[in-house]
């Protein structure tokens, strides 16, 4: 899975990066659920606890703590869903993980979030996750700088809007 796609997927899981993709997952779950004749509702509320409950991980991992077990078991539940789900399929002499075409409901985002997030989990970006410094931001992001001391979720957001309540405290002070 390529990192955009990781980034976009996860973004939907729990406010993660830059991408506010959340309403666009949402629809698509809809739209998904409403083709399969499926239950979107239910996809819905199982994509937003699954949401909660990786941003709480992610959030205690950032933080240099154990995440909560009832966090873990809730991602966890769904990362052992989706990985039924997966079967190798031959590409150009290669072979690749590809998600099972039956019984594709509003449930395969649910899947899709979950790998990309059992997939960040296992790995050394994982000692990258930061939460943005933004006053009551709370998004999380990987920090991919050099030197490791990025701060912002985005810089011409609230990367900006730091600096400019530092720049009136300053002239005031002054
Ligand atoms: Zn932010």
């Amino acid at each position: 899975m390529s990192e955009d796609r990781l980034k976009r997927e996860l973004a939907a899981a729990g406010h993660v990066f830059e991408s506010d993709t959340d309403s666009e997952v949402v629809a698509h779950l809809i739209e998904a659920g409403l083709n399969a004749g499926l239950d979107p509702l239910a996809a819905l509320k199982s994509a937003l606890r699954f949401r909660e409950a990786a941003y709480r991980v992610l959030l205690a991992i950032a933080a240099g703590t154990e995440p909560v077990e009832s966090d873990l078991l809730e991602v966890n539940r769904l990362v052992k869903k989706a990985q039924v789900q997966l079967e190798l399929v031959p590409v150009a002499g290669h072979y690749h993980l590809s998600w099972r075409k039956t019984g594709a409901g509003p449930e395969q985002i649910l899947w899709r979030l979950a790998r990309a997030m059992a997939e960040l989990m296992t790995s050394d970006a994982l000692l990258t996750v930061r939460v943005c410094a933004g006053e009551a931001c709370g998004w999380l992001f990987l920090d991919k700088s050099r030197n490791h001391l990025r701060r912002w979720c985005s810089m011409s957001d609230c990367g900006n809007r730091a600096k400019a309540r530092e720049f009136y405290k300053r002239a005031r002070s002054a």
